[in-house]
């Protein structure tokens, strides 16, 4: 049942009620005072009455026990409505006290009585089914709010859930990346940078925001007599050498130049703001030594493990920072041919070499 429903049928019995007591006072009236005026609330009264009870009728039409107390109410108000018009007519006629005597029986009170008390049932009952209605329309709110509410905490879950996986991820994609990153730019035996980091370092120092008035030295190392190791001790022991003179050379050097493993036993140095060539020296044969104690304390002189160095700098011997590497290595061959254990400085044609030093065994 609707509420809309029980609003028309309450809306419609109270019409009917009213439009009674109407025809009813209008009746009093004109008995009383003979008043024609008072004729005409009766009149409207009895006249909507028959339209009222008629669409009270038709509100109830779905419910039984309304449409039987209708059927009574509407005997009552048509005997009611007789017993107004009776009187009003002996009035009319003149015989006034004849009216207001037949008024004054219970005839029209008892058809007044049993119409209030049959709307009364029907108002009651009517009354009754509006509050459930508006019960049941209310407990439909609060399960369609909770029922929304819901749904809403759960779709605001589901965000955070997605978000959350999303982050993880990205996270995981990312740290992947860094992985794969750090992968490509080291190498896995000594953890130094790789070639390639340290190319990508030398072409970053080509780019025109570096400060040209810096000098660059680059330092070409390969170890002397490393094969010996592995010929005789095998590939891990290699291996286990390499590391340690990585390590050795890292510590020999400054933390903000580049130590990098470029090929099987040769490792580069590139220093930016390198200093003068007295430093350099000072840095190849801090190497040199470095390499030397590492080879005499593993092997007690059963190796003869050094290290040749060749060392080119930028912008007094080199056209550019690309030709570092090419004359370091030339420079390096140099060292090798001229004994080993040695550094040579290196430079493009036209810048001439010099510098030449043996380190003493
Ligand atoms: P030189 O004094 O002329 O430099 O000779 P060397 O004995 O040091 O030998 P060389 O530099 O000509 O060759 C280096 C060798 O290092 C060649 C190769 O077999 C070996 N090698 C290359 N990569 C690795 C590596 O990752 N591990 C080990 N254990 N050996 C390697
Ligand atoms: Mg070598």
């Amino acid at each position: 049942m609707r509420d809309d429903e029980a609003f028309a049928v309450l809306g419609a019995a109270n019409t009917v009620l009213h439009n009674l007591e109407n025809a009813e006072t209008g009746q009093r009236g004109y008995l009383l005072t003979g008043d024609e005026s008072y004729l005409l609330p009766y009149r409207r009264g009895a006249r909507d009455l028959d339209d009222t009870v008629l669409n009270l009728e038709r509100v109830v039409s779905n419910d039984e026990k309304s449409v039987e107390l209708v059927r009574r109410i509407e005997h009552a108000k048509t005997d009611k409505v007789k017993e107004l018009a009776r009187s009003i007519e002996l009035a009319r006629s003149g015989s006034r006290a004849d009216a207001i005597a037949l008024m004054q029986t219970n005839e029209g009170m008892r058809y007044m009585e049993s119409l209030r008390t049959d709307l009364d049932h029907l108002l009651n009952d009517w009354r009754e089914k509006r509050r459930v209605a508006t019960r049941d329309a209310h407990i439909r709110l609060v399960y369609g709010a909770a029922a929304l509410a819901v749904v809403a905490v759960l779709v605001c879950c589901l965000m955070v859930y997605t978000l959350f996986i999303q982050r993880r991820a990205f996270a995981k994609v990312h740290a992947y990346s860094a992985a794969l990153d750090r992968e490509a730019a080291h190498d896995p035996l000594t953890g130094l940078p790789n070639r390639r980091r340290l190319l990508a370092a030398v072409d970053a120092l080509a780019t025109p925001s570096v400060d040209e008035s810096r000098r660059t030295g680059l330092l070409y190392l390969d170890i002397d007599g490393f094969k010996s190791v592995n010929d005789a001790l095998g590939h891990s022991a290699g291996d286990a050498l390499l590391r340690e003179l990585g390590e050795a050379l890292r510590a020999a050097t400054r933390q903000q130049d580049m130590l990098a493993r470029v090929g099987g036993d040769e490792f580069v140095l590139l220093a930016t703001d390198c200093g003068d060539d007295e430093q350099l020296r000072q840095l190849a044969g801090r190497m040199i030594a470095r390499v030397r104690e590492v080879g005499d304390q593993k092997y007690a002189g059963r190796f003869q493990i050094g290290v040749s160095i060749g060392i080119a700098t930028y912008p007094d011997r080199t056209d550019s920072v690309e030709q570092l590497l090419d004359i370091a290595d030339a420079a390096m061959y140099e060292a090798k041919k001229g004994g080993r254990s040695i550094y040579r400085f290196g430079a493009s044609p036209g810048y001439g070499t010099s510098n030449v030093v043996r380190m003493m065994r």
